[in-house]
């Protein structure tokens, strides 16, 4: 007579949330009855390294699907359960991780499963995709009668006495109508791929195809004699990647055979840190840093997270600091409380040590390559330096470890350090567009001053964060069209020019905040510059970058050279001519090319204005 039994009351509680729930990640089932079956064998071979029980020759999960019964059944020749240990751990379940987990979360509808898939619900979630459950087990206890449990529901079970000879489980799953995905060969690699691809034991899969009908036949296939095809077996996992293995071990080629293949990144990573810690912690893993496209904000990286070698989950923020993210890189992690909220982890003390740690290492690393391949170093730079200024003003603690590794890159050719710039105290030029400001540029290089080159999304933030960090140094940076200092001679000029000049172009272009100078500049051949005030122009920057509908009106200074024969034509000029206008936007369209590109309009006229300044030379 078959025992009847109903699981711990939680299950009646859950089950049906589980159900509802978990359909975006619901092929996390396979994860959990896969690394139970390694997990028994871990277990198993523990009693045989001590001598309590009798050493396999061979250790093995075997995964079968059978496309005709709508099974998947996973095996594993693991210690096996007595039948009070099944109704120990399999019938009185204590839900208490994942019903802590959805009193807190509570997804709404439309949002699915994606977090609750970071979390193990063990055995039960098999229940999300099937009618079926049964599990079918001998213990390597001695004497041990082999049991069948049962269960349609995961709530009502029955339990008999099974047949079963060989030590170890096999729990199968029928599959319900809308999962039979999971028995089709490519749904099965990808996901064991996604979830099984470094578990420690070797991991076989095979389907069951049906016959198929002499109709549906290929060519080769009618004259052979071959019965259904149950395909040979294909190991589907690594059991000992790399990240386990001593960091002096392993060779750069499988560093980098690693990253292309678990990355599906054709390109070399730049370089990598094996992280190796047993104490405070046991963490393991390998960190790469990913060629980045220059604009960071489009390429995001990958972390994978194992706990001991089952794969948990990309990109858990509360573990990993969020600008590491930018890397790409496996962590395993054996003692991390991962059957836990979220909010649990955001404020354990142990992941947030952890995270400090990561973090450390990863300075730690870029200051060491700066120190002894300091020419490799400024090669790299230019994909590593938005994640390195991210994390800087992220993290202030990254920020000081790192800080002897910051570069700046030069228009002249090769860098300079952040230190180099703190001790020279000086204002620091820089362009947010080496090739459309040259000419500005060229003020300052010919009068022997640096200029460099900020030229990413994150370097506005950057800078202002490396000005107002609060630290001591007194760093000052300005966009070489954010004033004239250093550009002009001194000396009065005169007044009554200046007023004319500012009638002449308030006149041609109808902008009343445009403020006119007058000045010399060291430079002959610069008629005009316009300038917009360093932070104000700052501000407009960013508020734009984050989509900001708020503007504020920028204040702009045309700044007019009084030695350029243009300036002392326009100083004489008739006010209310159309060459003088001309002349005006002309000059005002010039400098603002030099800054930053026109809008299409303001192209358009200007083009126009210079073909027909051209034909009044030419018919001349
Ligand atoms: P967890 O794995 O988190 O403990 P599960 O619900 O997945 O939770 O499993 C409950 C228990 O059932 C396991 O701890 C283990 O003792 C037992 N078990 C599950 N699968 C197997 C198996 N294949 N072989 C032996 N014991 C198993």
């Amino acid at each position: 007579m078959a025992e009847k039994g109903s699981i711990s009351i939680h299950a009646q509680n859950i089950m049906p949330v589980i159900k509802k729930w978990l359909y975006s990640d619901k092929d996390i089932f396979l994860r959990e009855i896969v690394s139970n079956a390694c997990d028994a064998i871990a277990k198993y071979k523990m009693l045989a390294s001590s001598g309590q029980a009798q050493a396999e020759e061979s250790y093995a999960v075997n995964i079968v699907a059978d496309e005709e019964k709508g099974t998947l059944s996973v095996s594993d020749n693991g210690i096996g359960m007595t039948a009070d240990e099944v109704r120990k751990y399999i019938a009185q379940v204590a839900f208490s991780g994942a019903e802590e987990f959805l009193k807190q979360y509570k997804p709404s509808e439309g949002e699915n499963g994606g977090i609750i898939g970071h979390f193990g619900l063990g055995f039960y979630s098999s229940f999300m995709v099937s009618d079926e459950v049964s599990i079918d087990t001998l213990s390597w206890e001695e004497g041990a009668q082999a049991v069948r449990w049962v269960s349609a529901d995961g709530m009502e079970y029955e339990m008999e006495p099974s047949q079963r000879t060989q030590r170890g489980t096999t729990v199968t799953m029928k599959l319900s109508e809308e999962n039979h995905e999971f028995l089709h060969l490519h749904q099965l690699r990808e996901t064991l791929e996604k979830y099984c691809a470094f578990m420690p034991v070797p991991i076989y899969l095979s389907v069951i195809e049906p016959p198929k009908a002499e109709e549906e036949k290929s060519e080769e296939e009618k004259g052979e004699e071959k019965p259904a095809g149950e395909k040979k077996p294909e190991q589907v996992n690594e059991t000992n990647p790399l990240w386990m293995r001593r960091p002096g071990e392993v060779t750069d080629e499988e560093y980098r055979e690693f990253y292309h293949k678990v990355f599906h990144d054709y390109r070399d990573p730049l370089f990598w840190i094996h992280l190796n810690a047993e104490y405070p912690f046991n963490l393991k893993g390998i960190l790469y840093f990913p060629k980045l496209e220059n604009e960071f904000t489009a390429s995001e990286g990958v972390i994978k997270l194992y706990n001991n070698q089952v794969f948990v989950a990309d990109n858990i923020k509360e573990v990993i600091p969020e600008f590491l993210m930018l890397l790409k890189g496996v962590i395993d992690c054996p003692d991390l409380p991962l059957n836990v909220s979220r909010s649990f982890l955001q404020n354990d003390g142990y992941v947030k040590k952890m995270a400090a740690y990561i973090t450390r290492k990863v300075a730690d690393r870029l200051v060491n390559e700066f120190n002894t391949r300091r020419e490799d170093y400024e090669k790299y730079w230019r994909d590593i330096h938005p994640f390195v200024k991210y994390g800087c003003i992220r993290d202030e603690k990254f920020f000081d470890r790192v800080k002897e590794a910051i570069l700046f890159e030069k228009t002249s050719g090769g860098f300079t350090t952040l230190k180099e710039l703190e001790d020279k105290g000086e204002t620091v030029y820089y362009t947010s567009d080496a090739k459309r400001q040259a000419h500005l540029i060229a003020q300052y290089t010919s009068q022997d001053k640096d200029v460099i080159v900020l030229d990413t999304l994150i370097d506005n933030n950057f800078i202002s964060f490396l000005e107002f960090s609060g630290k001591e140094q007194n760093l000052k940076f300005q966009r070489v069209d954010a004033s004239t200092e250093g550009l002009t001679e001194e000396g009065e000029t005169d007044e009554a020019a200046r007023a004319s000049l500012e009638e002449k172009f308030r006149k041609a272009l109808d902008d009343k905040e445009l403020e006119v100078k007058l000045t010399r500049f060291k430079s002959d051949d610069l008629p005009a510059t316009i300038t917009v005030d360093e932070q104000s122009r700052r501000f407009t920057d960013m508020s734009r970058q984050w989509g900001g509908g708020f503007q504020m009106p920028e204040h702009r200074t045309l700044t007019l050279n009084e030695k350029h024969p243009l300036v002392k034509y326009l100083i004489s000029a008739e006010e209310e001519g159309d060459i003088t206008q001309m002349v005006c936007r002309q000059i005002v369209d010039l400098c603002e090319m030099a800054r930053q590109p026109l809008v299409a309009d303001r192209m358009v006229d200007f083009l126009n204005r210079s073909n027909k300044l051209l034909t009044m030379l030419a018919e001349k």
